[in-house]
């Protein structure tokens, strides 16, 4: 049972760094409501819609919608997603989703989203989540000029990624699924790693299931063989490529080609990209997957390093979160 009293005076003097007054004020206020809520602490609180007021409808994923949702006692912002019973019944991706439940509601790190509870009623599944206001990143990427991202972005982003996998392995856990279209933005630009609906837990070690996306698939998954965690190193290059240049590096007009240039690993890249970035990418698309550089040797990259943080030229449009409309 959490210790209340201790609990507001901790988030008294950890919100002192707060140089903004107001913002100060709303900060401690919605701590305040939240260490208050009879679910602070409990275990056993069972979450109802009635918990929640519902507001704009923020996308629509294969099996349900994602609503902005506001937690009626907190005054807490989150993303609800809301899920059929019945289509996830008729898709058997029921074990799929009990397991992205399992792994996502452990996993507490910056760059991945949290899920905060869910529960259930006769017909549906809610899953309570952290709103990131700004969206997938996928759609950043096409909307960016060239359909690209700067090298500064590249390397943050990449920089991140890297940091989130690397609690995920250190957690056997490995996603399996990276693209840009499972990861999403924040208001002030943290992405955040979602959609582990792919992902595994690799006590049981080598693992043959074939998963994931067609153009992110690493050669030992194109070739039937047992893999590990390096998958993910493997996917992380592909996706600082497609970071920089706009589309994946074996992208091609069948299945059978862009298998053919994963096996062959044959990629080519435009003029464009820095010296720096194609090392990295190089050293993560490695055939044999113990030669892939480690998640903490991409954080300490050069070509990361130099570029992650912001360059004065470099303008980052940041569009106005959504407006709640609760
Ligand atoms: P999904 O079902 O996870 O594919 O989500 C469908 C769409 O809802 C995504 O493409 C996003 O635009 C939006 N979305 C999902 N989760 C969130 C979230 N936590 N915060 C903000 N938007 C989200």
């Amino acid at each position: 049972m959490a210790n209340k009293e201790q609990d507001v005076k901790l988030l008294e003097d950890s919100t002192k760094y707060i140089s903004d007054p107001v913002l100060q004020n709303n900060v401690v206020d919605l701590g305040k409501r939240m260490i208050n809520h009879p679910a602070y602490g409990a275990m056993d609180y069972k979450w109802t819609t009635e918990d929640f007021d519902l507001g704009a409808a923020l996308g629509r994923g294969k099996f349900g919608r994602v609503y902005l949702a506001r937690e009626r006692y907190s005054h807490f912002m989150v993303a609800m997603k809301v899920l059929f019973k019945s289509e996830l019944k008729a898709g058997r991706v029921e074990r799929q989703l009990l397991r992205e439940i399992e792994i996502q509601s452990r996993l507490k790190h910056p760059n991945i989203l949290r899920m905060y509870t869910w529960f259930h009623d006769d017909s549906k599944i809610y899953l309570v989540l952290e709103y990131a206001s700004q969206g997938e990143l996928y759609k950043h990427l096409k909307n960016s000029p060239h359909g690209r991202f700067s090298e500064h972005r590249s390397a943050k982003y990449t920089y991140q990624v890297a940091s989130a996998l690397q609690y995920c392995h250190m957690n056997d856990v490995i996603h399996r699924d990276l693209k840009p279209e499972n990861i999403l933005l924040t208001g002030n630009d943290q992405v955040k790693l979602a959609d582990f609906g792919w992902s595994a837990h690799t006590q049981s070690n080598k693992r043959k299931t074939m998963c994931g996306t067609l153009d992110y698939l690493p050669p030992e998954m194109v070739e039937g063989r047992t893999y590990d965690d390096s998958v993910d190193q493997w996917c992380l290059g592909i996706l600082c490529y497609e970071f920089l240049v706009g589309c994946p590096p074996f992208e091609s007009d069948n299945t059978e080609m862009t298998y053919e240039k994963i096996r062959k690993l044959q990629i080519s890249y435009p003029r464009h990209v820095s010296v720096g970035a194609k090392d990295l990418i190089s050293k993560l698309l490695q055939k044999p997957s113990k030669n892939r550089v480690s998640l903490v040797q991409v954080m300490r990259h050069p070509w990361v390093q130099q570029n992650k943080e912001k360059n004065p030229n470099d303008t980052v449009v940041i569009e106005k979160p959504q407006n709640p409309r609760i």
